[in-house]
């Protein structure tokens, strides 16, 4: 017999704001996706083979092998979710692509495990305490994967009423009554299923799926049973048969955001909208309480997953101690994330104290560090890296002249000599040549100083400028 009347939740759209929320979440996360030609766009994964193993020119990356199979473990760990907590450091020279093994790690773990990527120096900057930015951080690289489960009824159509509602403006309204194994279900209908239901011409008779979440319906075909009383029109009619089985199928919609979006979505003097301006200010800690009890509960009932990604912090000896020890206790909550710090430094003083340590980070959180060193670059590999680059800056370069712009990136560093292939090829282009020369690469070496011939033409000038300190020694890296 007819049942009471059901409303299908999904006909007024996505049922919960967090799903809301995921859709737009998503918009945001494409938008950032639009890179521009940045000092690491040719990077695109770590460059490993199927059994993690580095291959020599690959995905944008060359050499640094040791540290590029390291990291491919570390991928590995990630994936198997046996990693959380644990921070890893890379150490090393400067531009011995310590950011770019970060970034190509980032790649290879795809869009679902949320990366984070700030400079040490960020912390001092924002709008906010030292320890709020560094739990957004720690928060925008935890992801929760939100599972909603959606019902798919499959059953035959008893009857279809479709009229226009009375005394209002006339909206449609509807009703459904569908036969599924031993009963009869009676749905009311929104605009949308309506819409949906017509334009599938659904009559008495035809057997159709409606998706809960939705309410999209779909036509199987004619049932084989016949309408006894069918009213031509289809638009009512009584059918008593039903198909021998019946059908409820489950389905999966699964959303992942981050816990940081979660506490900004809910954060009532913010709003969903700061996530696009990023303008969001310091979080209250009820509402982050709230959201991970919250969480925690989701997860016990099994409709969400935790998905612990990475927190990268370049220039980790920016970092003063008050964030060593923030962060060292951080590690040890269950919801965190893998950190990765990256540091060119070698023994120096940590901010906020006089002491000093190597990397400038505290002995205590260092030993519950895994340190990746990184080492300097052969000839062939700089020219390797150079010449990826001049593809990715659409340059054509003639072979001497990037042998030349090789043996500058050995002499000076490998950052000067990318910074020359942009400008050599405007040099280029503004003789109308379609490739760039050696005269090319040696003009904008004259043009532009690198860090030692800048240095040398201060000392030779030092008198002449102002606020010349005069002591003519060498600037010290802070
Ligand atoms: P710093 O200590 O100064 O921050 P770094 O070790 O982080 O330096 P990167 O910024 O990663 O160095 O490297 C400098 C440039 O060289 C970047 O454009 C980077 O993408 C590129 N690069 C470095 N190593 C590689 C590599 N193995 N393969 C391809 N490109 C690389």
């Amino acid at each position: 017999e007819a049942a009471a009347a059901t409303t299908i939740n999904g006909l007024r759209g996505p049922p919960a704001p967090r799903s809301i929320a995921a859709a737009q979440v998503q918009e945001v996360r494409s938008i950032t996706r639009i890179e521009r030609i940045g000092a690491h766009s040719h990077i695109r994964g770590l460059g490993l083979d199927d059994s993690l193993e580095p291959r020599a020119v690959s995905q944008g990356m060359v050499g640094q092998k040791m540290a590029r199979k390291a990291a491919g473990v570390i991928l590995q760990m990630i994936r198997e979710g046996k990693i959380a907590g644990r921070a890893v450091l890379l150490a090393g020279q400067p531009g011995t692509g310590k950011t770019a093994i970060a970034m190509g790690l980032a790649q290879a773990l795809g869009p679902d495990t949320p990366f984070t990527s700030m400079a040490g120096s960020e912390i001092f900057s924002l709008e906010m305490s030292k320890t709020e930015a560094l739990t957004q951080a720690i928060r925008k690289s935890i992801g929760i994967r939100i599972k909603e489960e959606s019902e798919i009824i499959e059953g035959e159509v008893v009857e279809v009423v479709v009229e226009r509602a009375a005394g209002g403006g006339g909206a449609r309204v509807g009703r459904l009554t569908l036969k599924t194994t031993d009963m009869e279900t009676n749905y009311d209908m929104g605009a949308k299923m309506i819409d949906s239901l017509l334009k599938e011409k659904v009559q008495a008779g035809d057997v159709i799926t409606i998706d809960k979440a939705t309410g999209k319906i779909n036509k199987l075909g004619r049932s084989f049973a016949r309408a006894r009383d069918y009213d031509a029109t289809g638009q009512q009619a009584r059918f008593v048969q039903c198909p021998e089985g019946e059908l409820q199928k489950r389905k999966e919609v699964v959303h992942t955001v981050t816990l940081h979006e979660i506490d900004v979505i809910n954060s009532r003097t913010h709003g969903f909208l700061a996530l696009f301006s990023g303008d969001t200010g310091e979080i209250k800690s009820e509402i982050r309480e709230q959201i991970n009890s919250k969480v925690a509960e989701w997860r016990e009932e099994g409709k969400a997953e935790m998905i612990p990604g990475v927190l990268f912090i370049d220039e980790a000896h920016m970092l003063d101690i008050e964030c060593f020890s923030y962060l060292n206790r951080a590690l040890e909550q269950e919801t965190a994330p893998v950190v990765i710090m990256a540091t060119n430094r070698g023994i120096t003083r940590i901010r906020g104290t006089n002491y000093r340590s190597p990397h400038g980070i505290p002995l205590d959180l260092l030993d519950r560090m895994i340190i990746v060193p990184t080492s300097p670059y052969s000839h062939q590999e700089l020219r390797e890296i150079l010449n990826i680059r001049c593809e990715e800056e659409d340059c054509q370069m003639s072979s001497d002249a990037l042998t030349v712009l090789t043996r500058v990136a050995t002499e000076t560093s490998l950052r000067y000599a990318i910074q020359l292939i942009t400008t050599a090829s405007l040099v280029a282009k503004r003789r109308k040549a379609t490739e760039v020369s050696m005269e090319d690469v040696k003009k904008v070496y004259s043009l532009f100083l690198d860090e030692h011939r800048s240095e040398q033409f201060l000392k030779e000038y030092q008198d002449e400028f102002m606020f010349n300190d005069g002591s003519g020694d060498a600037p010290q890296l802070m």
